[in-house]
């Protein structure tokens, strides 16, 4: 078999229909195009009455209906959006409080057997230079991000290839976990491995659910059926819209509990996107026991090299209106993590974070192997999609401290198993939040010992002390003084040098 044989061969294996037909009703997905449209033009002109019902309903943790959002959705009056947007601030402080968590992305490989119109991976971009990272590459990446970032959460990105299947993820996964690097006054390691890849099987998942996957990401791209046939042309494995769509369940299923997914805005139509995603997370809620979408992701589309599809649509989305999807899903789905990414500008960021958003990416490179420093910059002009934003973490660190936000480099959540359904529970009991502003307080502390520049650990050590501060005023009535103390013994052993205490 020749090379292109053997591509067709593994493309022909991917797909397992009854590992997705089973979860249909009689052939039919959780997505009616129809009824959405519907839910859509059925609650124009609510009643402001209504909306501020909504509002509160959100603010109680809820998940909404789709007529609920709908009716959001068709909200025209923009000083009644004021009060939207001041209610997703507090319904994402409520839950959130002041943390944002911080990532950054490791693009491992971009073969890619499919085609979709608007990536710069596509199978017919000629222009992309394909690369995979050999593992030995893969940790070199890792020490960077790990020893000189201080990045403590990776996702791990790839195309979908035969030299990038489940098995090569796994060992990718695996490398990332083995790098501890030295640092002034500790050790930097990676400790979440979060994945971006397509859709696998419930036995691929297991595998990667044995290796410690932290969430598993996909985003359908877009809900609209036949937008979404147009995008991801016949003959390849992304046109199988219900593969991609249930890639969740199967998740849920193979125990890989943490599982995240989003829409690619600029395909369709930007309302009917956000009432997709509300479908999905009830769907995954009501057959998985009230487990719901991790995190959901909203990336807009941005120019890539060899994708024209991105100049020709005419569903780009605005900033204003972008503004309004962050915060109709905030209040949607009230208990999920929101992730804004560096595909955005610094000031969109700086607009959107305090209207829902809980995790970002920083100090971003989107080249194949392009955190290492011999990393060709003109490489860089290859890449995927143009980025909006490439400050560095410690840039990134300062601003938010500066807007009163602290960076979590937590990840004790599904080290200690908070995830699944205890996670839900503790996120709309507002319960989650107790564990996670001290260990906020922990790991940012090691991240200012051993990563911040002198500007940022001044700013840094302020909002520490206001922070510890808060805790202690909560006692009893939050946390027994006994809990203090300790927050307070490990806080004086991570001054000393230990690191990755946690609650
Ligand atoms: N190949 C896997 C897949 O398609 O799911 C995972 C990797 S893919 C590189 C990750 C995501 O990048 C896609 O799900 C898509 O939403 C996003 N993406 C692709 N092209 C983009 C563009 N031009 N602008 C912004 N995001 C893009
Ligand atoms: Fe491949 Fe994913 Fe890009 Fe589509 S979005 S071409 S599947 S890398």
């Amino acid at each position: 078999m020749n090379v292109l044989e053997k591509e067709k061969t593994w493309m022909d294996s991917v797909i397992k229909e009854d590992q997705y037909e089973k979860y249909m009703d009689n052939g039919k997905d959780f997505i009616d195009d129809d009824e959405i449209w519907e839910k859509l033009n059925g609650n124009k002109n609510p009643d402001p009455k209504r909306i501020r019902d909504i509002l509160q309903k959100s603010l109680a943790i809820q998940t909404l209906e789709p007529d609920e959002t709908a009716a959001l959705l068709n909200v025209k009056d923009e000083r009644l959006w004021e009060e939207i947007f001041e209610m997703s601030a507090k319904v994402k402080r409520k839950v959130y409080d002041n943390r944002i968590v911080t990532f950054a992305p490791l693009y491992c490989s971009n073969y890619c057997v499919n085609n979709c119109l608007y990536c710069g991976f596509r199978r017919e971009n000629q222009k992309e230079k394909r690369r995979r990272l050999t593992i030995d590459e893969v940790k070199e990446e890792a020490k960077v991000l790990a020893g000189k970032i201080g990045h403590k959460r990776l996702i791990v990105v790839y195309g979908e290839h035969p030299l990038s299947d489940a098995r090569y993820i796994a060992d990718t996964i695996k490398a990332i976990y083995e790098v501890k690097v030295p640092t002034k006054n500790g050790y930097g390691q990676i400790r979440r491995v979060n994945v971006n890849a397509a859709p696998m099987s419930v036995e691929d998942l297991r595998m990667l659910k044995e290796v410690g996957i932290g969430t598993y990401q996909v985003f359908q791209e877009t809900y609209h059926h036949q937008t979404y046939a147009r995008v991801h042309p016949e003959g390849t494995i992304k046109h199988n819209y219900q593969w991609r769509l249930y890639c969740m369940h199967r998740a849920l299923e193979a125990g890989v509990d943490d599982v995240a997914i989003g829409v690619l805005f600029g395909l369709y139509d930007w309302r009917f996107e956000v009432m997709g995603l509300l479908y999905h997370a009830r769907e995954l809620e009501s057959k998985f026991d009230g487990i719901g979408p991790h995190t959901i992701s909203f990336p807009r589309l941005m120019p890539a090299l060899g994708a024209p599809f991105v100049q020709e649509t005419k569903y780009k989305v605005s900033d204003e209106d972008f503004k309004k999807l962050i915060a109709v899903i905030r209040l949607s789905v009230p208990y999920t993590g929101m992730i804004v990414t560096a595909r955005e500008s610094a000031d969109i960021r700086r607009e959107v974070i305090p209207l829902g958003c809980t995790q970002t990416d920083a100090s971003t490179r989107i080249g194949i192997g392009a955190y290492r420093e011999s990393y060709n910059r003109q490489e860089a002009e290859r890449q995927q999609f143009l980025l909006g934003d490439t400050r560095s973490l410690d840039e990134l660190i300062r601003e938010l401290a500066q807007m009163g936000y602290i960076t979590s480099f937590c990840t004790a959540g599904y080290r200690c198993g908070r995830t699944g359904q205890r996670i839900m529970k503790l996120l709309r009991t507002g319960k989650e939040g107790q564990f996670c502003k001290l260990n906020a307080i922990l790991t940012f502390r090691e991240w200012l010992d051993d990563f911040a520049s002198e500007e940022t650990k001044e700013i840094g050590e302020r909002l520490i002390k206001k922070e510890i501060e808060e805790v202690k005023q909560k006692i009893p009535s939050v946390y027994p003084r006994e809990i203090f103390q300790e927050l307070i013994g490990y806080y004086e052993r991570i001054k000393d040098g230990e690191r990755d205490l946690y609650f």
